[in-house]
């Protein structure tokens, strides 16, 4: 058959599939979630590994990995937070704690790594070896530069590392008897990359870097170097090499104090936690946030599922939208309020709209498998949020118990009255996403569950990767940025599938099976 042929009869027939905004027609349909469609297979000529998935997440905050954690206790706290951000993506912590909890969370990921560390942890030489044992045991790092003021700015006259107190028990020894006073320093002003051959070169774990008068200025330290070259898609500030972190706050005046909290240990994106956004109290933390942390945090705001919702945090200075209500795994508030919207035509109204002013979407809730993820950027969300895909890993809070032979893990939404009646001396803790102090009932809007042992976010996190990659390949689609531009084109199609196709594209039609995801 004559090639061109073919695609003269192609042009006269038509393309296959509906456009996205023919997809989500809402006369024809209503609502649409994930389940009810399905992408067409576009045409292939790359592989799938070098698909590059880079996206924005707010208006200044571009990751590698489009992925985000839920801010719930049962999800982020700061190990989830670090190993994310690691992989490329980016945590979110949950404020169902004190400010100060929280804040120490945050600098807790902020400590993990760096390029030139800036506020070292410092002693003098009449320091105790106890005094360095205990800053191993609070910050988990042992090596220190000694000067004579014990404080940075001070000269340098030593250095102690993990090996100068190493099997010793006399701890009140003090440091000078044990530190090493031939320090290899660097003269400030060098680069952080002749920093690293000096550390490379000289085989030392630490490099002071000290001005003029041999004072120390900061620090480098080698295990950094490690995990640059271990994890080369980390999400990392350009400049400070620190890893980015976000965190959920209220939208209560009480919140303001927690968030200011949050900013002082070096937060990079607040995540207003709201299930429903469109409110006063929020546009004005929106507002308060940009007026007093312009240049310092951009701020997601919602959640929202409607445009109408949508234009009035963006008016306020949203750099991001988070979409979601309802659609939540532990979630009931369809059930109970009434209100909500199905999660795909959220997602695409929602970013659809957004677009227009160059704010990011988070499609948040309900993403349940990697085929999820590539819906809800196909519909234009730049990113993803996940609760129960992220809860029951390793890095997520809690223990593991066993139930009826399962490795199981809670998970609770912020919503239920579980996670309320965390005792919150502020109440600017999860109470106030949900209830009002004046309600004297107080109505439930998630459950409590578990889910199953899901191993390390190091195993899983480059599973979703690469699924995801494989995805786009499927769709034919090199990147990121080509797959909004070619769903907006109508060269990216899509189909709605029944019930009946939705069982079909399950596995199903066995006596028995064992579904494993990836190895
Ligand atoms: P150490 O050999 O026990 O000091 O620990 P490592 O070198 O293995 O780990 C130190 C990690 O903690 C690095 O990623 C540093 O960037 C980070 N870190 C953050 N703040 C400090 C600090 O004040 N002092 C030191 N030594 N490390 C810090
Ligand atoms: P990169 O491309 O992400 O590595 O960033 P740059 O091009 O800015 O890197 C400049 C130098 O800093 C190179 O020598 C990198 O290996 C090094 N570098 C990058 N990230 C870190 C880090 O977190 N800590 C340290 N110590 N060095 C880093
Ligand atoms: P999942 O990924 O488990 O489907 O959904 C996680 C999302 O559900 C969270 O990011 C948050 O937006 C939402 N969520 C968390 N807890 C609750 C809750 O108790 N009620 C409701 N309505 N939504 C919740």
């Amino acid at each position: 058959m004559d090639y061109t042929l073919a695609h003269q009869e192609l042009e006269k027939a038509g393309h296959d599939g509906l456009t996205a905004h023919e997809l989500i027609d809402l006369k024809v349909t209503g609502g649409l979630t994930y389940n009810d469609f399905l992408v067409l297979p576009g045409f292939i000529d790359f592989p799938a590994d070098i698909v590059p998935l880079d996206s924005k997440i707010t208006r200044n905050i571009t990751l590698k990995t489009p992925l985000m954690s839920s801010p719930m206790d049962t999800v982020t706290e700061s190990e989830m937070a670090i190993t994310l951000a690691l992989l490329g993506g980016i945590g979110i912590l949950h404020n169902n704690c004190t400010p100060d909890e929280q804040a120490a969370m945050v600098r807790k990921v902020k400590k993990y790594e760096n390029g030139f560390i800036t506020d070292p942890i410092v002693l003098s030489a009449t320091h105790k070896i106890k005094d360095v044992l205990d800053i191993k045991h609070r910050l988990g790092f042992a090596g220190i530069p000694i000067t004579d003021t014990g404080k940075v700015g001070g000269k340098v006259v030593g250095i102690v590392t993990n090996r100068d107190i190493q099997f010793r028990e006399d701890i009140d020894t003090p440091v000078s008897e044990v530190m090493s006073t031939n320090v290899v320093t660097a003269h400030h002003g060098v680069t952080l990359a002749e920093a690293n051959e000096i550390l490379r070169t000289s085989k030392k774990g630490k490099l002071p870097i000290v001005d003029d008068n041999g004072s120390l200025v900061s620090l480098v330290a080698r295990s950094d170097l490690l995990k640059n070259r271990d994890y080369p898609w980390a999400s990392k500030h350009p400049v400070t090499k620190q890893l980015l972190v976000g965190a959920a706050i209220g939208t209560r005046p009480g919140d303001r104090g927690r968030l200011a909290k949050l900013v002082e240990a070096g937060l990079d994106v607040v995540v207003i936690d709201s299930s429903q956004g469109n409110s006063s109290f929020q546009i004005e933390m929106v507002k308060h946030i940009k007026e007093t942390y312009k240049d310092k945090v951009d701020v997601i705001a919602g959640n929202v599922v409607t445009r109408d919702q949508a234009a009035n945090l963006i008016a306020a200075g949203a750099d991001g939208l988070r979409i979601g209500m309802g659609s939540g795994s532990i979630c009931i508030t369809q059930e109970v309020m009434a209100v909500g919207r199905p999660q795909g035509t959220a997602v695409y109204q929602v970013s659809q709209f957004a677009r227009k002013f160059g704010v990011p979407t988070v499609a948040d809730g309900g993403i349940s498998n990697v085929g999820h993820i590539a819906k809800a950027l196909s519909l234009g969300a730049s990113s993803v949020m996940m609760g129960s895909l992220l809860a029951g890993t390793t890095e997520s809070p809690g223990e593991y118990f066993f139930l009826e032979g399962k490795r199981l893990k809670k998970y609770r939404g912020m919503g239920s009255l579980d996670a309320m009646e965390k005792n919150d001396s502020d109440n600017s803790g999860s109470q106030a996403r949900y209830f009002s102090e004046s309600d004297k009932v107080k109505v439930a809007q998630g459950v409590t569950g578990a889910v199953v042992d899901k191993g390390s976010i190091k195993q899983f996190i480059p599973y979703l990767i690469t699924g995801l990659q494989h995805s786009l390949q499927d769709m034919g689609v090199p990147g990121l940025p080509q797959l909004w531009e070619y769903v907006d084109s109508g060269k990216v199609r899509f189909e709605r599938r029944s019930a009946a196709a939705q069982i079909e594209g399950g596995v199903h039609d066995l006596y028995q099976y064992e579904k494993r995801l990836y190895k």
